[in-house]
């Protein structure tokens, strides 16, 4: 079993039995600890151990950075969920799709071009691309703000304004799967995937755009890990991405590449599906749940999702996103983390999106204790509504 090192915030005692009825519960953070129990049940087949003298090399004995047999398992990966075309693309390695976001920035941005790329993203969108862009400042490109202040600039030849979109789909938020926005010849996208795999959304066809971003985070929960990963159509572009790579920090650490193989061998095992039916189910159990809950309101709402064909399990397959985008519809109720606070629920504001304060996200990838409680304070939340006509 697994040792209890220390108890989730709303538990105490030596086996983190007692509860404390007024902790605050977390709903901010989008850790997927939801995937650990599939874990615990394959503990050994995903162990790794490693003696001291392995791998000690800066390189591989290639000279590469990157696991040429890691790089292998990703592709089969994307083969059997069919959510990607990795033939005839380069893949590369980062700490987490958060480096990736930035590195992809700078090898679609040309040096030297007259006036800065404009940075775009449709609201409600992840505020890392805002935070990153903004942070590391650079004189090539700038964060400009959702993408349907800009959709007749891009169309328009004469105005030489160079664009590149962030494509978040499923979207981290609302869990609607997108297309690109902006149409033109000086439009780039990068596709942020990480969430396109079975545990959040149907998968309708493999993306085959020209660069795509996925992470392990979501893939099979190891956030701590730090690995993602970019599909990548163009050499040249894959050369840049390498060179920030090797820049940087030259490389992913080789342990980390070690475990990740490690966690996509037992991902692939059997037919490779038990995973993503653990997840799916999972994730759309929380789902039925927190809807039915919120469906019972007129305070509160979540967002919509239509289903979706998936190519992957053969069937039409119903909602099961890692986030609910939820809405507080009194007009009172303007500041809504205000509102889930006051009931012992912290989530994150929809102004950190673009958003109205109206909404908060209300992560649902946490631990299975953790969404319990968040379903039961929404419960109680719905339930004094009605007492309080
Ligand atoms: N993109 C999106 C849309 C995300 O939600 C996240 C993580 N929350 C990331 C990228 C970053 O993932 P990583 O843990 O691989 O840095």
């Amino acid at each position: 079993g697994k040792p209890i090192c220390e108890c989730n915030a709303c538990f105490a005692g030596p086996d983190c039995s007692d509860f404390l009825s007024d902790c605050v519960v977390d709903a901010d953070s989008g850790d997927p600890t939801f995937l650990e129990p599939f874990w615990e049940q394959h503990a050994a087949s995903s162990a790794i151990v490693m003696a001291g003298w392995h791998r000690m090399s800066y390189e591989f004995n290639d000279g590469s950075l990157i696991s040429e047999e890691l790089k292998t398992h990703i592709r089969r990966v994307h083969d059997i969920v069919g959510n990607a075309v990795t033939d005839g693309r380069f893949i590369i390695f980062g700490a987490g799709a958060t480096q990736l976001l930035n590195a992809a920035v700078r090898a679609i941005s040309p040096e030297g071009s007259s006036s800065p790329e404009k940075v775009v993203a449709s609201i409600p969108y992840y505020p890392v691309y805002k935070e990153q862009t903004e942070f590391l400042n650079s004189k090539n490109y700038k964060f400009s703000g959702d993408t349907s202040l800009w959709k007749s600039s891009a169309i328009d030849s004469s105005s030489s304004q160079n664009f590149i979109e962030f494509v978040t789909s499923p979207n981290n938020l609302d869990g609607q799967l997108k297309k690109a926005v902006l149409r033109g010849p000086f439009v780039k996208t990068i596709h942020d995937l990480a969430y396109y795999w079975p545990h959040f959304t149907a998968i309708p066809a493999p993306a085959d755009e020209d660069l795509t971003i996925f992470t392990l985070s979501k893939l099979t929960g190891h956030a701590g890990s730090r690995f993602g990963w970019a599909i990548i159509k163009d050499e040249a572009v894959y050369h840049r991405m390498l060179t920030y790579m090797s820049i940087s920090t030259y490389g992913v650490s080789r342990e980390t590449q070690l475990r990740v193989l490690k966690l996509l061998k037992v991902v692939i095992e059997g037919k490779g599906r038990e995973m993503y039916e653990f997840g799916y189910k999972t994730m759309k159990t929380r789902w039925d749940q927190l809807s039915k809950s919120v469906s019972l309101s007129k305070r509160f709402s979540i967002q919509d999702l239509e289903p979706h064909y998936c190519s992957f399990s053969g069937k039409v397959k119903k909602s099961s996103p890692a986030f609910a985008w939820l809405k507080c519809e009194r007009q009172e109720d303007k500041h809504c983390c205000e509102v889930l606070k006051a009931a012992h629920i912290t989530g994150r504001d929809g102004s950190l999106f673009g958003a109205e304060s109206r909404y908060v996200r209300l992560s649902m990838v946490r631990s299975q204790d953790n969404f319990d409680l968040l379903l039961q304070r929404i419960e109680k939340l719905v339930t004094e509504e009605y007492a309080s006509k």
